[in-house]
């Protein structure tokens, strides 16, 4: 699944090649993707100038002065640049062509990806406007997260999940950053110290940097926004190392489940 550094790596890839373009042609081959693409797309967008693209936790944000659009990566799918010619595949669901001759084209296997209309309050959208901080942002800090997990039984897994507590922390890098900082995926949120916080919030900003820096992991569906395949392939200490040794220790590495999610941890490294 794209997770934040991938849509972080996919705003960077597009956002120079379509930026101040004006839309010249909307295509919507497959419009059932998580929810309908609005039908009424091309008439809000053609002619019209993208004035600036962003992100708000794993959302990219196209900003038009009718509205901005918001596009979801879902669970496969990926944002590329392409030019009118480029062959269409199968799994290719929607096109923005722009007045420069490039275009983006959503590719989407499993169609969890979306593509809404927010008009021109986008922040006040359901899916926007209850999000916790920006992991990198200086709004995520030890003693706000600290603060959040008091008389919280739910695990720090979950509560780390949980994007009205913060956003962007996904299924891998959450793995990694509870290795990283010595905590047990089971263990309490409202049974961590505010200096494990500290040292959980440390990681979570350098592996999210690092791995934005790399360019994302590498995942077996995912295209670059180059158009090239996958992404720099990061190295990842537990997630995806189920029965291998730890690192740390050489115990065996425990694959549990977490709300359906897979969670690799160290028994003896993290408690
Ligand atoms: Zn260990």
């Amino acid at each position: 699944m794209p997770e934040l550094p991938e849509v972080e790596t996919t705003l960077r890839g597009i956002s120079p090649h379509i930026k101040n373009q004006v839309v010249t042609e909307v295509i919507i081959r497959h419009p059932t993707l998580r929810w309908p693409i609005p039908t009424r797309l091309p008439e809000l967008i053609q002619q019209k100038k993208l004035l600036s693209l962003s992100r708000r936790a794993k959302y990219l944000l196209l900003k038009f002065d009718t509205g901005t659009l918001l596009i979801h990566l879902g669970m496969s799918g990926s944002l590329r640049i392409i030019s009118k010619e480029s062959p269409i595949q199968k799994h290719d669901h929607f096109d923005i062509h722009f007045a420069n001759g490039k275009g983006i084209r959503l590719t989407d296997p499993r169609r969890f990806g979306a593509v809404l209309w927010l008009g021109e309050s986008p922040h006040q959208h359901s899916l926007l406007a209850n999000l916790g901080p920006e992991p990198l942002s200086d709004a995520l800090t030890a003693s706000y997260l600290y603060g959040k997990s008091q008389n919280k039984k739910v695990c720090i897994k979950q509560f780390l999940m949980n994007q009205q507590i913060v956003t962007g922390v996904g299924n891998i890098y959450c793995t990694e950053v509870l290795f990283d900082s010595g905590i047990s995926p089971l263990r309490a949120a409202g049974n961590i110290s505010l200096s494990r916080y500290q040292r959980l919030v440390d990681n979570i900003k350098k592996t999210l940097s690092l791995a934005i820096e790399k360019g994302g992991t590498s995942l077996k569906d995912f295209v670059g926004s180059d158009g090239k395949p996958g992404y720099f392939k990061q190295e990842l200490n537990v997630y995806g190392r189920s029965d291998q040794n730890c690192i740390n220790c050489q115990s065996t590495l425990t694959t549990i489940k977490q709300s359906n999610r897979t969670t690799v941890y160290c028994k003896q490294c993290q408690t």
